[in-house]
């Protein structure tokens, strides 16, 4: 049994400031080492209930935040940025199980430093509904036919993903009392509950259906100034909706993915 494993940083416990998920700043070097350690009870949940083969990859900021030396031994890292598919980056239909381990909600959401991929995308709606990035990547996942079956974060992703997924194992591992500040558990609690539902994940892998996307598939992107709008419609395709909006749409979802990815980038450049 194949495990795939997609590692966010901003819904493990203890992460409330954007400053500690940033390298060299504040408490990342901590908060690098919680997210290791809750990753590493997934893997143990995962081994426990018969996954023979576990691929994790770190999904946040520059994606080299796991400490490579204490990630449990079975597991094999995809470590590093600049990958087609980010966050999904070696998926493969191969794959029994996908889960999301530190997720956060989608922008403008009532989550713990809740954002869609980056700080300046106020919506990323895919057919006309609006995803995080729970959802932006449980469609790739879902276009492989790989279902995910687990999905750590806060309360707020925890909401998000059932109500996208509707049968999925979760764990809420604090709760938002505003974007900046949560009710957390303590991390040795987190990781105990993470791992019991890794294994209850794998052993009810049946239950669990792919997200497939539709074909042909539509991302649209609003952005929090037109400034960024502006940057994006520069791509070849892309559609301007309004001063702060862009669409694409390509025959199957990972090339609009890969399109809205490029129209994010393009805000950057
Ligand atoms: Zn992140």
């Amino acid at each position: 049994m194949k495990v795939y494993i997609s590692a966010d940083m901003e819904g493990v416990s203890g992460v409330v400031a954007w400053e500690s998920t940033e390298r060299g700043k504040d408490d990342y070097e901590r908060m690098r080492r919680l997210m290791t350690q809750e990753v590493n009870a997934a893997i143990e949940g995962a081994l426990e209930a018969g996954a023979t083969y576990v691929v994790v990859n770190d999904s946040h900021g520059g994606m080299r935040n796991l400490v490579l030396e204490d990630l449990k031994p079975e597991a094999r890292v995809i470590s590093g940025d600049r990958k087609p598919l980010s966050m999904m980056e070696g998926i493969s239909p191969d794959f029994d199980a996908v889960f999301f381990v530190g997720y956060h909600s989608q922008a403008c959401s009532l989550g713990v430093l809740n954002h869609t991929y980056t700080t300046r995308v106020v919506q990323y709606s895919v057919n006309g509904k609006a995803v995080g990035e729970t959802g932006m990547n449980a469609l790739i996942a879902g276009f492989f036919g790989v279902p995910v079956a687990l999905v750590t974060g806060d309360a707020a992703v925890v909401a998000e993903a059932k109500a996208l997924l509707g049968d999925v194992e979760t764990v809420a591992v604090k709760e938002a009392r505003s974007q900046y500040s949560a009710l957390c558990l303590h991390p040795v609690k987190a990781r105990e509950l993470i791992k019991e539902a890794a294994a209850k994940a794998l052993r009810n892998l049946p239950a669990y259906r792919p997200l497939r996307p539709e074909s042909p598939s539509t991302v649209r992107l609003s952005f929090s100034a037109s400034g960024h709008a502006d940057a994006a419609s520069i791509m070849p395709g892309a559609v301007r909706v309004d001063p702060v909006t862009v669409e694409f749409t390509a025959q199957d979802y990972i090339t609009a993915y890969r399109g809205a990815r490029t129209m994010m980038h393009l805000t950057f450049a």
